[in-house]
């Protein structure tokens, strides 16, 4: 069973999907201001990895949504500062963002809402706000009260009365409550506006990712994740938000990532110590910087250095020259099935047996892990240790007992999925080849054990007018076609 640490409980708990089969989930998204550096990374690795395992180890379908925050302070102040309208400013990070996604063979989100397309749905929830008392307008902005959410805090433990002790005296005089948030602010001259009745004005980011998520996944969602530093003030301003108005929790687990460090240091575009993510994409692979990533757990702080990348880079190497050799060792220039029935008398397959026994224990192994808390680091480690029993293996057995190297690489493969690791090159043409052919000697056999020799040797002429010879021995039946006799 999946479990998983809730922020809001500060608990692992067992997760099951509300509604049995579909996990409805949420990540909060990128302000498009600027180019991702390697900390906004994090967050969509991890929850990327945690979403396909669900979907491939739980069976679940997960319909998952990432925002993009397309109107901001920080769009603006980019805007005046490149000299552009915020449209052109948005346009243009929007789509780096999507062709860095699909650089780091991220599978798409169901939806990217963005912001822009649902102010309307915003008025409509700060009007409701305002209706039931929770919000107060003053010089065309609304602010959220604070003091009237009897649960404010509970997200991020933090108390109203705390709150207030920690804000400087510098407050902003038009709020009741320094702790009081905006939920629309009034527009500036020359600053992008949408018309309320409170005049016109833009929605504040925290009534953006409730509407957006809200708008797919319904009132309340499975689990809604982000990166720590979005615990206070966003998210426990989401909760307080769509929670005043539905009266149900917004998100039954509240999932936060770690932070990206560098040299110890927070990354931060503010501190100035920040790599972008592209950089890092013109030294090291997706697969590289993924493996990077998922060796830490998910709510450790990461520190980020060349170096630790190079390291990934080598595990990853090793693991795959295993893979490759595996695969070269059963599909270059010979290809032997097994007989349907194994002759039992032929050896003493325990040793064989062992190593089977071996790789279905570390499976369940990876599984124990993913399932407490997304251990990603246990679950490469168990990978890690296939990979060893792998060679040890390999070193030594003979015959028809290396076929099990071929269970191995399978399930090697199998793990990795979720986590976007280990995967096969792209294929070749000569790869995909094979393996049809691997089906058609199969069908062949299957056809002479049912003593219809005549189809079997249609297949097998079929075949050679192709170029393709297939030899029946008594280990199995094995190919060689024309441009590997050519190529000896
Ligand atoms: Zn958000």
């Amino acid at each position: 069973m999946l479990k998983l640490y809730n922020t809001l409980t500060r608990k692992v708990e067992p997760f099951q999907p509300q509604d049995g089969n579909t996990v409805k989930m949420y990540v909060c998204g990128p302000t498009v201001y600027d180019y991702l550096h390697i900390g906004n990374l994090r967050p969509l690795i991890v929850y990327n990895a945690l979403r396909r395992y669900m979907e491939l180890f739980k069976g679940w379908q997960v319909i998952y949504v990432q925002n993009i925050t397309d109107i901001d302070d920080k769009i603006i102040d980019r805007a005046i500062a490149e000299g552009q309208d915020t449209l052109s400013i948005t346009a243009k990070y929007t789509d780096a963002y999507f062709k860095l996604l699909a650089a780091l063979d991220l599978s798409p989100a169901d939806h990217n809402p963005r912001a822009t397309d649902y102010v309307a749905e915003m008025i409509k929830l700060i009007a409701t706000l305002l209706d039931k008392g929770y919000a107060y307008e003053q010089d065309g902005s609304v602010y959220f009260r604070v003091t009237k959410f009897a649960q404010y805090g509970k997200l991020s433990r933090r108390s109203v009365e705390d709150l207030q002790q920690g804000v400087r005296i510098a407050v902003n005089e038009q709020k009741e409550h320094p702790a009081d948030f905006t939920l629309w602010k009034a527009s500036k001259a020359g600053e992008p506006k949408w018309d309320s009745p409170w005049g016109a004005g833009r929605p504040g980011w925290h009534s953006e990712c409730v509407v957006m998520a809200q708008k797919f996944l319904g009132e309340t969602i499975d689990i809604h994740a982000g990166g720590n530093d979005l615990i206070f003030p966003h998210h426990e301003n989401e909760i307080s938000q769509a929670e005043a108005v539905t009266g149900k929790p917004l998100a039954r687990f509240w999932l936060h990532n770690g932070m990206l460090t560098i040299k110890g240091t927070e990354m931060h575009k503010s501190h100035g110590n920040f790599v972008y993510a592209h950089q890092v994409l013109e030294r090291f692979t997706a697969e590289t910087i993924r493996y990077f990533y998922l060796t830490r757990h998910y709510r450790k702080p990461l520190d980020y250095s060349e170096e630790a990348l190079e390291e990934a880079e080598k595990a990853v190497w090793r693991v795959k020259n295993l893979l490759n050799d595996i695969e070269a060792e059963f599909s270059s220039s010979l290809i032997t099935t097994q007989d349907q029935t194994p002759d039992k008398s032929d050896c003493t397959n325990s040793d064989r047996d062992d190593f089977l026994q071996r790789l279905s224990h570390l499976k369940q192994q990876y599984i124990a892990a993913m399932d407490n808390d997304f251990g990603t680091v246990d679950g490469i480690a168990a990978v890690q240790e296939i990979v060893k029993e792998a060679h040890r293996f390999r070193s030594r057995a003979t015959g028809d007992d290396r076929n099990a190297l071929k269970e191995a690489l399978v399930l090697i493969r199998d793990l990795g999925l979720p986590l976007g690791l280990f995967k096969r090159q792209a294929q070749t043409e000569r790869s995909r080849e094979e393996e049809l052919l691997r089906l058609l000697i199969d069908l062949r056999q299957r056809l002479r054990a049912k003593q219809d020799f005549a189809l079997g040797d249609k297949i097998r002429q079929d075949l050679a007018q192709l170029g393709i010879i297939l030899k029946d021995t008594p280990q199995g039946t094995t190919i060689v076609s024309k441009q590997i006799d050519q190529s000896n």
